[in-house]
């Protein structure tokens, strides 16, 4: 992703931390610099904020931990201001696991409230937990309240939080898959317009929560309706296969040609039938204009490639195909290139099957 750092690896999984990671720092540093004046406070404000991350982090990594138990993949975790990130390869299909997989982060954290609680008890005796005023607590002591405020907001039942998918998977185990998570987006939303309302009269924080609530719910519900209207489809049914390839040493001039001509944005570049990259149409422009129109392609495609097969089943690779680093998923048999697949041509495919749909009437 781009504007993001690695952190480091844990249990074979990518940390990044978002550029605008980097503003709620120094927003927290100014913001405590501003109310007591020392140096030693808007440190400690800086270092609380890193300790609430690191447990956002644990809370992330139990979401990604316990979807490789399903067998699903975790690609990287990112660290944005309004929380973490983990990027499934794919989510769980049977309820039961969902709930599992959505449980686990806000578990987690009741889980680092429980040793904080036992760790102050043995420090101090019983810890003296705050309540309104966060700021003159202890540092364990907040950090405690923060990781029962991080569960509890989790478990709101609206998307994107957790709770959406737990509401989700429990309302699945009776309906289907595309029925249940309308009926989530919908109490998502119900939620979005509460949080905005409260907001405007309290808190414009909310407000920002509820724009956010609100476009999970609808994002979530699209992408539910998509996988059912690829259900039982496999890659080989939606994908392109008439498009033009490049070679790593064709000029960039060549691709601008294919592009001017036909319709297609990103080039797959092969070497002798072995796919080496894709070059997208923001790669092409921006080699155009650093290197002019002779520079080879190879030296401007995009490497992290993701590829399918013909037969894999399209509901799966659809949500891999909208996150795919090169934006174009080439689809490989037995390493050949035989298809590509982009997210414009997925929006084509499911409108012309939905007016296919209406025309026989099923
Ligand atoms: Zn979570």
């Amino acid at each position: 992703m781009k504007w993001s750092w690695r952190l480091g690896r844990v249990a074979g999984i990518d940390i990044y931390l978002h550029a605008t990671f980097l503003i709620i720092v120094a927003w927290v540093g100014m913001a405590q610099w501003m109310a007591e004046h020392s140096l030693a406070a808007a440190l400690e404000g800086v270092l609380f904020l890193l300790a609430i991350f690191g447990c956002v982090v644990l809370h992330e990594l139990g979401h990604a931990l316990t979807a490789r138990r399903y067998g699903i993949r975790t690609r990287d975790i990112t660290l944005w201001p309004i929380g973490g990130v983990a990027r499934l390869e794919r989510f769980p299909e049977l309820p039961r696991q969902e709930l599992a997989v959505a449980i686990a982060g806000p578990l987690v954290n009741i889980a680092i409230a429980g040793l904080l609680w036992a760790l102050l008890s043995a420090l101090e005796g019983a810890p003296e937990v705050p309540e309104a005023n966060l700021t003159n607590a202890p540092f364990l002591d907040q950090l405690l309240v923060v990781n029962l405020f991080l569960a509890l907001f989790n478990l709101l039942p609206a998307f994107p939080m957790d709770g959406g998918r737990i509401l989700r998977a429990l309302l699945a185990i009776r309906r289907s898959h595309v029925r249940a998570t309308e009926m989530a987006a919908q109490v998502g939303q119900g939620m979005a317009l509460i949080f905005g309302l409260l907001g405007l009269f309290t808190n414009p924080f909310l407000v920002f929560i509820a724009f956010f609530v609100w476009i999970g719910a609808r994002s979530e519900a699209a992408m539910a309706q998509m996988q059912a209207a690829f259900r039982g489809m496999p890659v080989s049914r939606a994908m392109i296969t008439d498009f033009q390839v490049l070679g790593p040493r064709d000029p960039l001039a060549r691709a601008v040609e294919l592009t001017l001509a036909g319709t297609q944005m990103d080039f797959p570049v092969l070497e002798a039938q072995r796919l080496l990259g894709v070059l997208r149409q923001t790669d092409l422009l921006k080699g155009l204009s650093q290197q002019g129109p002779e520079a080879p392609s190879e030296g401007w495609m995009c490497r992290q490639l993701e590829t399918v097969h013909p037969s894999d089943p399209l509901d799966q690779v659809a949500a891999a195909v909208q996150q795919a680093a090169c934006r174009t998923v080439p689809v490989l048999q037995d390493g050949v290139l035989v298809g590509l697949l982009t997210p414009q041509n997925l929006g084509e495919f499911i409108q012309l099957e939905s007016a296919l749909r209406g025309a026989t009437g099923g």
